[in-house]
């Protein structure tokens, strides 16, 4: 009993520390984020067939130690809502492409960002960064299947770390900031105090159904994935991201103003 109590207070030591590492990289960088830890054996049994291929690949004989006592650390940082509306930004009757860009790389910079943090987390702490992107050019992929192999579904993680729920968008949705961020996740070969996952909380809201037709008919298309990246390819932008449903989440959904003032928001 003891034991439990002494490991209990190890864990949250640990896990307040790199927390505090994490607040401490946001408030150099000026942007607001979320912390969380999830479980490693409820996210790797929710994963994809090939992607729990890919974390054995990673973690090879540390497998079995990961999925006794692994969990995985999920780290957000927030966009400026600002940068949100210039996403398909509509100026006299046509569409700003220079203003949706400047969302694009703002979604780069978070990335670069993300990267950064958690590989400095990772070798500070003794874990394994997965990067927030596949960085895999558009040109490479010809399917969105393709992707399957290069990376871990990040949303999963931050859904099991409790930062969020998973939107009908597909998305991260977190109370606060809606899908508003972008994400990164760290293996951790130590328990540490685990976030419990939130259930859906979008209600009536239709609002990123109604701006996606890929969204609205997901469940008659073979997989609305594969549209989603076709379309992002039609808008010849700089950095294929499109983010309309983002958008629409942020600006119009209707729990908005349920969670932006709630004590319970899990902002950091
Ligand atoms: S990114 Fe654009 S195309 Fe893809 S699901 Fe969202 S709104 Fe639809
Ligand atoms: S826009 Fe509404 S339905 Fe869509 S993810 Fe956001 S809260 Fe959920």
């Amino acid at each position: 009993m003891k034991k439990n109590i002494i490991n209990r207070g190890n864990m949250s030591k640990k896990t307040a520390e790199i927390k505090d590492y994490f607040l401490k990289y946001l408030d150099k960088i000026n942007y607001k984020g979320f912390f969380g830890v999830a479980n490693f054996y409820s996210v790797y049994n929710h994963l994809i067939d090939e992607q729990q291929e890919k974390l054995k690949k990673i973690l090879q004989d540390q497998f079995n130690e990961f999925e006794e006592k692994g969990t995985i650390i999920s780290l957000g940082i927030c966009y400026d809502l600002k940068i949100i509306d210039y996403i398909n930004q509509i100026n006299e009757s046509v569409i700003d492409k220079e203003r949706w860009d400047m969302y694009g790389s703002e979604y780069k910079h978070i990335n670069r960002l993300l990267k950064d943090i958690s590989s400095e987390i990772a070798l500070k702490f003794n874990g394994i960064a997965i990067p927030p992107t596949t960085e895999t050019p558009s040109h490479e992929i010809n399917n969105f299947t393709d992707y399957f192999l290069k990376t871990i579904s990040h949303r999963l993680v931050a859904e099991f770390a409790g930062i969020g729920w998973r939107g009908k968008n597909e998305l991260l949705i977190t109370e606060k900031y809606g899908p508003a961020l972008r994400l990164t996740s760290i293996l951790m070969n130590m328990p540490l105090i685990q976030g419990e996952k939130m259930r859906r909380k979008c209600g009536d809201c239709r609002a990123c159904l109604d701006v996606c037709k890929f969204l609205n008919n997901k469940h008659n298309l073979k997989d609305y994935r594969e549209n989603c990246r076709k379309y992002i390819l039609s808008l010849c932008l700089n950095s294929n991201v499109c983010g309309k449903c983002i958008k629409a989440c942020i600006n119009n959904r209707i729990c908005k103003n349920t969670f932006i003032n709630s004590p319970n928001s899990k902002i950091i």
